[in-house]
């Protein structure tokens, strides 16, 4: 136990605790990720079971849950066969009986009770033939000090298989959290939180909170010590990423775009194909204001499907460009990245700029030039895809790097383009996955952040609409007479991993269906889906957005970005199977001409709650934020595209669906916390400042202090 009695106990390895030991650490460690008393104390219940009270057996109704009674066993058998073997029992208490059953462990049930003596008996209860009875209880032999049961509501952890199977369930993990909770003294969990901020929202304190979590004399006590945890951990996180994002303001050096030149005013009043919304102005205009300050800029820009970005990217590539720097625009796909390529030569066409686009299928002839090109400076602006990373791309002077559709990204892949210029140059992610504010806030804390809230003028809202798969017939109907107009559309099938056979067949079957109702040669189809090769899927791609085919059937593959204006009607087959920000999406592939546009929801007659809230939702709006915010409701954050990796959102305790409220005060506080003292020096910020030191991989303190 030495190590335990040094300053730092909470660092101690587990073994070290009393009931562990080399082979049971061993276990929490596999299976647990617990190496040291800390981790054992962050490894909180997920129940509370009241044992703080003995009811009496006659209390018993059909509502009674969990109950502890005590009382003498009267009687005791082991009866049936094989299969049908079991043990069987009578408590008796002063007011009735109540029937006790084992199916497993019977030898061993045999051996330890024993007829007449009393026992404190804890279980679920169950009915039988009218009569209460718990299976399975626990048993405890009365001696005289556990006549009253204990004074606080027991815990119960989380364990997984093996650890039950070895003796370790979550009961008995319970057993070491009471041993090393005995050992703490409030100097070992100090206070991290600044006096002002508990008092402000009526928090208790930390030492008091981690007793109460794992062991609360009562359930309000319980509630309190939750709060304070979660509180805790968002503010925290928030911190750390402001603190983050300060450092990044405040010391990292960035190219200079000081001047807004030539370029960029030529396009604007000669070029701009038109007149740019009040939010897209902003958005150029905040970021105008980030590149002159001297630092780098780290900037995420939200806007909704066809709101607008490409032209954000374009104005700011140019006053990249006017104050000497090279530009790449980054794709997730190769469709995409041509038709940025295409896009983005058209508007600057004459114009005294130079655009490339390298993707994986770039000639190796044209491939030279363009790193020749980009190397000598001749080069403005590269687009492309993954292809843009590879070391072989080099530079003169990167300054600016556009990603598309970031969630498509690793975060190491970016950092493969930060590392091309030396300072690093400028960032502007762009997404269109709708994610609420406060999410964006705090899974993106560390960046700076713009929003798009607004359509170009004359968007018609796309139609939406909910047809059942027994209406199929008249959905092709209306499809006809659209497509006899000239229009094209996209059906959209499912694909799931879970059951992509399945999902396949089905999409080869709707394919089949589909050229039933529009023949060749009056009517062709592209089919595009994740089993073709690359290229096959680019060709069959490439046709539609050439018109040559007047349907698209396939897999969610054109969720992202494709821009066919000619596209008036998406039918999305089996609707229900898809979450709310891909129907969402996929919704956004029309509705980009001038014409009138259809959204069809096709779905089976049985619906769960959760897809007909979805279907309703997405007939009745088509803001993207008001779509994020229900996904948000429905699913939860572990699922909101783009989010899953950053890893920012695994609270242990906290939920950002469940505790938004907490989240924007946590925020707030965070926020004013910095204003007043970006360096935690004040006395009041010690204890915080010191227990952001003591965290493990914690960065952020190499330049701060
Ligand atoms: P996204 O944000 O989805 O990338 P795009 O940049 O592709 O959107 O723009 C969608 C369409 O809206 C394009 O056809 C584009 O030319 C058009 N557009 C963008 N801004 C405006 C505007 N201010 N006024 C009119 N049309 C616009
Ligand atoms: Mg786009």
């Amino acid at each position: 136990m030495n190590l335990a009695q040094t300053a730092d106990i909470l660092s101690s390895p587990v073994e070290y605790l009393k009931g562990v030991g080399p082979q049971r650490a061993d276990l929490l460690k596999k299976e647990l990720n617990v190496f040291t008393f800390n981790d054992l104390l962050n490894h909180f219940p997920y129940r509370h079971v009241d044992k703080t009270r003995v009811s009496l057996i006659g209390e018993i109704t059909p509502d009674t849950d969990y109950i502890q009674v005590s009382g003498v066993l009267v009687s005791f058998e082991v009866v049936g066969m094989k299969a049908g073997r079991r043990a069987v029992g009578q408590l008796k208490d002063q007011s009735g009986f109540l029937e006790l059953a084992w199916f497993q462990g019977l030898n061993w049930v045999q051996k330890t009770l024993t007829i007449g003596a009393s026992y404190l008996v804890y279980g679920k209860v169950s009915f039988f033939q009218g009569k209460p009875q718990i299976i399975h209880p626990e048993m405890e032999l009365m001696t005289g000090e556990k006549q009253d049961g204990k004074n606080y509501l027991e815990p119960i952890y989380p364990a997984t298989e093996k650890l039950k199977a070895r003796g370790l369930g979550g009961r008995q993990i319970g057993k070491l959290t009471f041993a090393l909770l005995h050992l703490l003294r409030e100097k070992d969990i100090p206070e991290n939180l600044p006096e002002k901020i508990l008092s402000a929202l009526n928090l208790i304190g930390r030492y008091q909170a981690y007793r109460n979590i794992h062991f609360p004399p009562d359930v309000n006590l319980y509630d309190q010590a939750v709060k304070r945890l979660k509180f805790e951990e968002l503010f925290i996180a928030q911190l750390r990423m402001g603190l983050l994002k300060s450092k990044r303001h405040r010391f990292s050096k960035g190219v200079l775009f000081d001047k807004v030149g030539e370029l960029f005013n030529t396009f604007y009043s000669h070029y701009l194909p038109f007149e740019l919304t009040g939010a897209q102005k902003r958005v150029i205009k905040e970021i105008r204001a980030d590149t002159a300050k001297g630092l780098q800029m780290n900037r995420l820009l939200q806007g909704d499907v066809g709101s607008g970005k490409t032209i954000v990217a374009v104005m700011i590539m140019l006053l990249a460009i006017d104050n000497g720097f090279q530009c790449c625009l980054m794709a997730p796909t190769e469709i995409l990245a041509q038709q940025h390529f295409n896009t983005i030569s058209k508007l600057l066409g004459r114009m005294d700029v130079t655009v490339q686009l390298l993707t994986g299928s770039t000639k190796t002839t044209l491939r030279k030039k363009i790193l020749d090109d980009l190397a000598e400076g001749k080069l403005n602006i590269l687009i492309g895809t993954h292809a843009v990373i590879e070391k072989a791309v080099q530079f003169k002077d990167l300054g600016l790097v556009i990603i598309d559709e970031q969630h498509r990204f690793g975060v190491e892949q970016r950092a493969k383009l930060w590392e091309k210029a030396e300072p690093y140059p400028h960032i502007l992610v762009m997404t269109a996955t709708p994610i609420p504010r406060t999410l964006a806030m705090t899974a993106y804390g560390d960046l700076d952040y713009s929003v798009i809230d607004e359509l170009p003028p004359g968007r018609k809202p796309v139609i939406t609409v909910h047809r059942y798969e027994n209406h199929r017939s008249s959905v092709m109907n209306f499809l006809r007479t659209e497509i006899d107009k000239g229009r094209q559309a996209y059906i959209i099938f499912p694909l799931i991993e879970e059951s992509e056979k399945l999902d396949y067949e089905n999409l080869m079957k709707g394919y089949e269906n589909v050229k039933a109702y529009f023949p060749e040669p009056k009517y062709w189809i592209s089919m595009v889906h994740g089993r073709q090769p690359a290229q096959q899927k680019e060709i069959n791609m490439q046709r539609f957005v050439n018109g040559d085919t007047q349907i698209m059937v396939s897999t969610t593959v054109v969720e992202v970005g494709v821009d066919v204006p000619n596209a008036t009607v998406m039918i999305i087959e089996s609707s229900e199977k898809f979450g709310l920000s891909q129907l969402h999406q996929l919704r956004g592939r029309v509705g980009r001409g001038s014409e009138k546009s259809y959204c069809i929801l096709l779905s089976s007659v049985k619906l769960g709650n959760d897809a007909r809230e979805r279907i309703k939702t997405m007939v009745s709006t088509s803001n993207g934020f008001e779509i994020a915010e229900k996904d948000l409701e429905l699913r939860g954050p572990g699922d909101i595209e783009g989010t899953r990796q950053s890893g920012i959102l695994n609270f242990k305790l906290a939920s950002i669906v469940n505790d938004r409220p907490l989240l924007e005060v946590a925020r707030q506080m965070s926020e004013d916390l910095l204003e007043n003292d970006p360096d935690l020096n004040s006395a009041e910020n010690l204890q915080l400042k010191n227990f952001l030191k003591s965290q493990k991989g914690n960065r952020i303190w190499s330049i701060i202090s």
